[in-house]
């Protein structure tokens, strides 16, 4: 009856990245994301049963071990729960539904696993009974149990050189069957780093109860260019496994288990989109140039280095911000060491083919969180507010070592073709100072150790408004800078950029945010240096037409976003843009003010 009553309902959060998804809900708990999802190949699946079998067998010899070596006085208590545990291993709500998925869905061990164990929470948290809902959290010890229990396996396995499992598999692997669904991913939260993890996965869509449109998840999911909605609150708890789910990525509006006539309608405008995004990669090759001749760089955002294919192929003419704390988030606090970064970011430039490399120094702390932290660092970051705390520059001026040894991986790689560095939050002059005299000295190092590197510029990103209004100050220091419009909206407005309860309170369009980025952009063009902006507002076409206007000509975002930006500015006249702009300014809608401006595009 419950699927009767959800038949058709809507769960509204806000928009990730346009496209209509089309799905079945694969529902991950927040605490299971970084299991490994993958396909396991029609040969294999009585190889990945036994696999979970085996695993399932060891759990149960170290229980009752467990329960032999309890001292006599034990209280009884603790040899009941030993005993439901072992229950629970043998019984099929569990195992056998996990050996099902393996079976049926080509599921690998730990996906089945968590998938169950995600059904069987759910059915507990339903129980009126106070007992048997207390039960959970015995499943949820059996399944911890024998994920650990597949690890320790394939740890082994792999150290005698047996491929087996997901330590060797890669992870979402493609799907290799006929017949399976498309699958949408729904889940309570998604930390950036496990977001990282989903980047080739199986996975057509993302739904997530929290986050904000610019928060790192958001901006992930983005860079996959797949249909994502974040900040939809109840969606994992009202959707269910299986549910045929449709996400609107243009409205950010998910569907849960739509009638017929409306899937067939959501069926269209997926056709429709895909249409609209063949039409938009003919204009790869076509040079961004305005009608009256202004040549617009048009740059990409990267995660990591294998980006730069997708940033190529999108027809990017560099890289506008290489987010370099991807590197060192999600490797349980083991940061990367110099050798380490030097190869990602040299293949980054390698790849780039000549073009430029703007690579950001590590921009960890708020909603990128390095797994390093202590559990006392973790109060802390608890007890205050991480988005006013020791992240980014702050933090790599805080580790001297780590700062100048990313900076010595940046000029090595500057061997290798153009590196512009890019350094986030700066604020202070003192911290421009500190940057100043720690790329001095990574250069020394590696002179005295005779090691090759190639220059590079020096670039600030503008993203906190103590910088917008310095920036004319900060000027003088910089080759170049870059407006991280993320922040420096969260920063202006008072706003936590992930939070969705304030999410309607996040608005570029603000006044303040408009004199901020119009000061910037006319600073560094009365000084003669590049302006670039990176943050989301580059990669999305309602804003062109404003930041052209404002005289912005360097514009860096998702490849996936280049070719709808490019539309715009193949139909844009900066003279003309530039004589309205007063009035786009100082008009009460300066959102409706600015979208009279764009000119349509031709129907063909
Ligand atoms: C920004 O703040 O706009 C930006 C580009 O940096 P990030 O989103 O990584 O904070
Ligand atoms: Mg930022």
């Amino acid at each position: 009856m419950r699927y009767i009553e959800r038949v058709g309902i809507q769960v509204f959060g806000m928009q990730v990245s346009r496209g209509v998804a089309i799905g079945r809900a694969v529902l991950v708990a927040s605490s299971r994301v970084d299991v490994a999802h993958y396909y396991i190949d029609a040969g294999r699946l009585d190889d990945e049963g036994a696999r979970l079998m085996r695993a399932r067998d060891a759990v149960a010899r170290e229980l009752a071990g467990l329960k032999q070596d309890m001292p006599a006085d034990a209280p009884a208590e603790v040899a009941a729960v030993i005993d439901v545990h072992l229950m629970m291993l043998h019984d099929d709500a569990l195992i056998g539904a996990a050996r099902a998925s393996i079976r049926d869905r080509h599921y690998n061990a730990e996906w089945a696993l968590s998938a169950q164990l995600e059904v069987l929470a759910r059915q507990f948290d339903e129980m009126e009974d106070v007992y048997l809902r207390e039960r959970k959290a015995d499943v949820e010890q059996v399944v911890e149990r024998l994920l650990r229990e597949l690890a320790r396996a394939d740890e082994q396995a792999a150290a005698q050189g047996v491929s087996v499992g997901s330590a060797i598999a890669a992870p979402a692997a493609a799907r290799d069957f006929a017949g399976e669904d498309p699958l949408v991913l729904v889940a309570s939260d998604i930390s950036p780093a496990d977001m990282l993890r989903f980047k080739r996965s199986v996975f057509t869509g993302f739904v997530t109860d929290v986050g904000g449109r610019t928060s790192h998840t958001a901006i992930v999911a983005r860079s996959m260019d797949i249909p994502a909605v974040v900040g939809a609150r109840e969606a994992s708890r009202l959707i269910r496994q299986d549910d045929w789910l449709v996400i609107d990525g243009d409205a950010g509006v998910v569907v849960v288990n739509p009638s017929p006539i409306v899937l067939e309608e959501y069926r269209f405008r997926q056709r429709q989109s895909e249409l609209e995004r063949a039409r938009l990669d003919r204009l790869r090759h076509t040079p961004a140039v305005t009608l009256d001749g202004q040549v617009i760089e048009l740059l990409a955002n990267i995660e990591l280095p294998g980006d730069a294919a997708a940033a190529l192929a999108a027809g990017a003419m560099g890289v506008g911000l290489f987010r370099s704390e991807f590197l060192f988030m999600g490797r349980g606090g083991r940061l990367p060491g110099e050798d380490e970064q030097f190869e990602a970011y040299r293949d980054a430039v390698v790849a780039m083919g000549g073009l430029p490399v703007t690579i950001r120094t590590v921009d960890v702390g708020a909603d990128k969180p390095l797994e390093r932290l202590t559990p006392q660092e973790l109060r802390h970051e608890h007890a205050f507010n991480p988005a006013l705390g020791l992240r980014a520059i702050r933090w790599s001026l805080s580790e001297p070592g780590m700062f100048r040894q990313q900076l010595r991986a940046m000029l090595r790689a500057a061997a290798f073709g153009p590196v512009r560095i890019l350094v986030p939050m700066l604020a202070h002059l003192s911290e421009v100072r500190a940057v100043e005299e720690s790329l001095e000295r990574a250069r020394q190092q590696l002179s005295d150790a005779g090691r090759p590197f190639g220059p590079v510029e020096l670039g600030a990103m503008i993203e906190i408004p103590a910088a917008a209004l310095i920036v004319e100050r900060l000027l003088r220091h910089f080759d170049f800078v870059s407006i991280g419009t993320n922040d420096l909206v969260q920063y202006t407005l008072a706003i936590d950029r992930s939070d969705e309860a304030v999410a309607h309170l996040y608005d570029s369009w603000h006044p303040a945010v408009l004199e901020l980025l119009r000061r910037t952009i006319a600073a560094a063009g009365a000084a003669g240096k590049n302006v670039s902006v990176c943050g989301e507002m580059a990669g999305d076409p309602v804003f062109t037409e404003l930041l052209l206007a404002m005289g912005l000509r360097s514009f860096s975002m998702h490849p996936a976003c280049i070719a709808s930006i490019k539309q715009r500015v193949l139909r844009a006249d900066t003279g003309v843009l530039a004589a309205v702009l007063p009035q786009i300014l100082e008009a009460d809608d300066p959102a409706a003010a600015s979208s009279r401006l764009a000119r349509p595009w031709p129907a063909h």
